[in-house]
């Protein structure tokens, strides 16, 4: 029997919630003349969940009718699930309609695999032009970029989306291989390279008012972490090189949730690793804003994050020769470096002191964490004793001050009052 746009919108929402490569700032699209919707340049998905996952872009798939059976994956071919596939219309029909009622800024487009990529991709660039060219809609959209899809598909889709993603899902080839058998690292590196290649020659991200755009807010991808064995610096070496090789703009880090009984995933019988994801995500932000290169996060010989600490944190307590930092003579890359300072206090620090040294009052009201900074900086305001311990008994002395076990709220089974883990700075 014909389902329903709302029986549709049921499944492939549904359908759709395990995908987290939708961030979606950075980009900025006037509203067209006689047109509606805009997108800015920031702020467009305001809600987000406590573990920082972005929820208010219409997120759907255009089928889950999908005819690959990755292991991992809810909507494989083997699994016996409900099966939906919208017409092109209709997705153009509800964009627009929520975009009216003002409960959407945008559209996340993904789908399963139809038919074969092409004719996959061709569908959701159907949509995104009709979006644009016949309704003249300036919102923000962004679409899944199909494992395996033409240049042709990927070029009319960098014409019409502000952002485009490609998921890497599995963090090695190998892995891969196992758990997808129908992927490989070519069709996903393929269209990777050709939407950062193509976005160089329009102008990367100063493009000049003549040029046409090509994926504005840049492209993705998505890391599922803990479906297979490799390492956080496997998993870090691997983003470190998406961000280097083609210029991605993030690299997101899904826990592995297990939705599939099969013999080629781990038994999960805990949470699904929340708290690893976590801290792969502030491994992450160090490399991208506090100038840490991967392997200096983590290296053959500590090759896993420390889940007590954020990633900096355990990087100053293995690095004791770097502190006590004087404030007032440091570079400001290594008073990046020190915990509890953040990029912003860093800046005002460096600016400050060319007029007199920086006191203690001061680096609280530039938004230093003090509380953690104290044992890093060398300051005459603080006790001698702080920045003398020893990294075993500072880690100790950290730890107990610790208020509450690192715990991370699921996205998807949530429950009030539990504590978040604590931000990075
Ligand atoms: S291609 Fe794999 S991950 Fe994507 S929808 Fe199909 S089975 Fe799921």
């Amino acid at each position: 029997m014909q389902k329903t746009i709302a029986e549709k919108l049921t499944i492939l929402s549904a359908a759709a919630k395990y995908d987290v490569s939708c961030s979606s700032s950075g980009s900025r699209r006037a509203t067209p003349q006689g047109g509606m919707g805009n997108a800015a340049s920031m702020g467009i998905c305001h809600s987000f969940t406590e573990d920082g996952r972005c929820i208010s872009l219409l997120k759907i798939l255009f089928s889950n009718a999908c005819r690959y059976d990755c292991a991992y994956c809810v909507n494989r071919r083997s699994n016996d699930v409900p099966r939906a596939t919208f017409e092109v219309d209709e997705v153009v029909e509800l964009t627009l309609g929520f975009y009216e009622r003002n409960y959407i800024e945008g559209l996340f487009l993904s789908s399963g695999v139809i038919r074969d990529p092409d004719f996959t991709m061709e569908l959701l660039v159907r949509v995104a032009w009709k979006l644009r060219r016949v309704h003249r809609f300036g919102g923000y959209i962004h679409l899944k970029a199909i494992p395996g899809a033409s240049p042709e598909w990927l070029q009319r889709a960098g014409e019409v989306a502000d952002r485009l993603s490609v998921n890497i899902e599995v963090p090695s080839e190998t892995s891969l291989k196992l758990l997808a058998p129908d992927k490989n690292y070519a069709s996903v590196y393929t269209p990777m390279n050709y939407i950062a290649e193509r976005k160089l020659e329009y102008g990367g991200g100063n493009p000049s008012r003549y040029t046409p755009r090509f994926v504005p807010a840049g492209q993705t991808t998505q890391m599922i972490v803990g479906a297979s064995g490799e390492s956080d610096l496997q998993i870090l070496r691997l983003a470190s090189g998406f961000y280097s090789g083609q210029h991605l703009k993030r690299v997101y880090y899904s826990g592995y949730i297990p939705v599939n009984a099969d013999k080629r995933l781990p038994v999960v019988t805990t949470k699904p690793p929340l708290l690893r994801e976590h801290r792969l995500y502030q491994a992450d932000w160090l490399m991208r804003f506090y100038e840490f290169r991967y392997d200096e996060i983590v290296d053959e010989s500590t090759p896993h994050l420390d889940e007590r600490f954020d990633p900096k944190l355990a990087w100053a307590l293995r690095h004791p020769e770097f502190f006590p930092v004087d404030l007032n003579t440091a570079d400001y890359s290594l008073i990046l470096r020190i915990p509890g300072i953040g990029v912003r206090s860093a800046r005002l620090i460096v600016s400050g002191r060319r007029f007199s040294r920086v006191g203690l009052d001061e680096l609280k009201k530039m938004g230093v964490a003090l509380k953690r900074a104290k044992y890093f900086i060398y300051h005459r305001e603080l006790p001698i004793g702080l920045r003398t311990l020893y990294p075993e008994m500072l880690t100790m002395r950290l730890l107990a001050e610790s208020k509450a076990p690192l715990q991370q709220l699921s996205l998807f089974d949530t429950g009030p009052g539990m504590p978040a883990v604590s931000a990075l700075s």
